[in-house]
């Protein structure tokens, strides 16, 4: 067997372990389809065996005082922890997670692995990096490096061909918000060609996930105390909290795709002989609430470090998000704000450290790194809302972003809008793609309507937009609380529209051309003859795509409506 180097993300939380097959980094699958490994240890006492990863995770609720979580907080530190009655250095808890990745690692990649690049955070002192490389050591491992974690994220991203978050500036400054599970770190980095300093550094130890998780959990607690009357606040049952815990992060990262997650837990616990039960629902909106202070202080952190590094916002060419918190949608918005401009990732934010720790080997070793090939969306994926609805022209232009520029695909998400009126019987739905704001300068995809039941104001109605990697857009809309589904797929290449219900049925297909040749044979600012004449071209075309007219005498009547609706949109304003 031959040998080869990885680079290991050894986090807080969780680690993985990745390497360069071929020039490219890849992130090695080593526990149940995935590449993320719980960085918790466990004793078995009846065999004496040491148990890491999830099955260490899974054994945390029973076996409290045998198993050790985020030893990476306690690295540097001259202190033991109890497994038991076995007492361990943290240098030894962290050697028993690396020996548990590269044995893993290898079994799957089918080469040995003796050297590594192990990646620690850019606040490290000497003592941690130190206590890190001995923990490599025991492991039997030879680091070849250690690195800093913005550092390797932002490795990673120079061999990327995504613009993740760009600014138009030719400064060298990058910022990696790294948003984990127990701790949040900032840091701007000054690249100089294979040098990158790093210029400024801040965060919260005590800041992650696991705080949004808190507050879910209390928000349970609150419901439970409403609903039964029984108050388990101050309680200190570990099987309650771990159980709560288990459920919060679920809904926790169905929000970072829906708007709302439904909560049906049996039995979370048993008071009196009687199962509690557990039974809500929650939107998106709750949850950003729960948790806007909590990331608040991770955008004055953010500040901080510019203030530290004698940076502007606009200073900042690049911003990469790592770790797994950042996929929560509030935390992109804030950043958006603070930058003013769309910020993503298109690498998965759990595994980019580790990629780059592995694109760090191949630097060492004169190894070339390849780009990596991500299929990404590159734009944003909307649809026009009526937040600027303008009552003069009946016109409504505000582009409500779905799916943002630059997210790996496929991906899925929804967002909820709520009807205008009472009894608002329909909705037009016109899908965009772009950055922009406004509609206008954005490029339509499709339209089409979608009927709805009557309904007071405001009634909710849920988009979810699956994109593929044909370039196809899947929507399903649904009208929350009625049966009123319609499901619509737009061909991203073609502008097609296909409508998945009884419309195809009927055979009313319409597309982007005849929604908005309507509206526009509406405008009274136009003249009545020019009106008159789309809408009868309308009609012709429409009857010929229902017919299922040949090709050409569909291009010619496309062709026709595209001149007809430009000459009566320029006399409608005039020009
Ligand atoms: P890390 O320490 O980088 O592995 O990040 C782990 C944290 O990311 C945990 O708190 C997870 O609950 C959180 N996380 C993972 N996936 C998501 C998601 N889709 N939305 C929000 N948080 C997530």
């Amino acid at each position: 067997m031959s040998d080869v180097i990885c680079g290991i993300d050894l986090g807080t939380t969780n680690s993985c372990l990745a390497l360069l097959r071929d020039g490219r980094p890849e992130p090695v699958i080593i526990e149940e389809g995935s590449a993320i490994v719980p960085s918790i240890v466990s004793l078995d006492d009846a065999t004496g065996r040491i148990i890491v990863g999830r099955q260490a995770l899974n054994r945390f609720a029973a076996f409290p005082h045998h198993t050790v979580r985020s030893i990476k907080r306690l690295m540097g530190k001259e202190t033991h922890v109890k497994l038991g009655d076995r007492s361990y250095s943290p240098e030894e808890i962290s050697s028993f997670i690396l020996s548990y990745l590269v044995t893993a690692g290898a079994a799957v990649i089918g080469s040995e692995i003796r050297r590594v690049v192990i990646t620690v955070p850019a606040y490290f002192n000497e003592a941690q990096r130190r206590s890190t490389i001995k923990a490599g050591e025991l492991a039997g491992l030879e680091v070849v490096r250690i690195i800093n974690e913005p550092t390797a994220a932002s490795l990673l991203y120079e061999n990327c061909e995504d613009e993740g978050g760009e600014n138009e500036t030719n400064s060298p400054c990058i910022l990696v918000y790294d948003l984990g599970g127990g701790t949040f770190d900032v840091s701007i980095l000054e690249v100089k060609g294979e040098i990158k300093e790093v210029l400024a550094s801040c965060g919260d130890s005590a800041l992650g996930g696991d705080d949004f998780d808190e507050r879910l959990i209390a928000h349970f607690l609150r419901h439970i105390r409403e609903q039964s009357g029984y108050d388990f606040s101050d309680d200190q049952d570990r099987a309650l909290h771990s159980r709560l815990k288990a459920v919060a992060e679920q809904a926790k990262i169905t929000l970072s795709d829906a708007p709302y997650a439904r909560i049906s837990e049996v039995a979370v616990t048993v008071m009196n002989g009687e199962p509690v039960n557990l039974e809500l629902e929650l939107s998106r909106r709750e949850y950003e609430e729960m948790i806007d202070d909590l990331v608040a202080r991770t955008m004055e952190k953010v500040e901080e470090a510019l203030k530290e590094a004698h940076l502007e916002a606009d200073d900042i060419a690049r911003i990469i998000l790592v770790g797994g918190s950042t996929r929560t949608p509030l935390v992109q918005e804030r950043l958006e704000q603070l930058f003013e401009r769309t910020v993503s990732f298109s690498v998965d934010p759990d595994l980019c450290v580790a990629l780059g720790a592995s694109v760090q080997h191949g630097l060492i070793t004169g190894e070339s790194v390849g780009h990596i090939l991500i299929d990404v969306t590159a734009h944003s994926l909307g649809m026009k809302t009526n937040d600027s609805f303008d009552p003069e022209t009946g016109d409504a232009d505000y582009f409500s972003r779905i799916i943002r520029r630059n997210t790996a695909i496929p991906v899925r998400k929804a967002e909820v809008y709520y009807t205008n009126y009472d009894n608002q019987d329909r909705v037009e739905v016109e899908v965009f793609q772009g950055e922009s704001e406004s509609c206008r300068e954005n490029a339509l995809i499709g339209a089409f309507p979608y009927p709805l039941k009557p309904a007071p104001s405001g009634a909710s109605v849920v988009v979810e937009f699956a994109y593929d990697k044909e370039g196809l857009i899947h929507i399903i809309l649904e009208q929350k609380g009625y049966d009123n589904r319609k499901e619509v797929t737009l061909d991203i290449r073609t502008n097609q529209v296909t409508v998945r219900d009884e419309a195809v049925a009927e055979g009313k297909i319409t597309n982007y051309m005849v929604s908005k040749g309507r509206k526009l044979a509406q405008r009274s600012d136009a003249p009545q003859k020019m009106r008159d004449e789309l809408s009868a071209l309308l009609d012709e075309y429409v009857a010929a795509l229902e017919s299922n007219d040949d090709e050409e005498t569909i291009d010619s009547l496309e062709e026709r409506l595209l001149e007809l609706m430009d000459e009566l949109e320029d006399a409608a304003t005039g020009e």
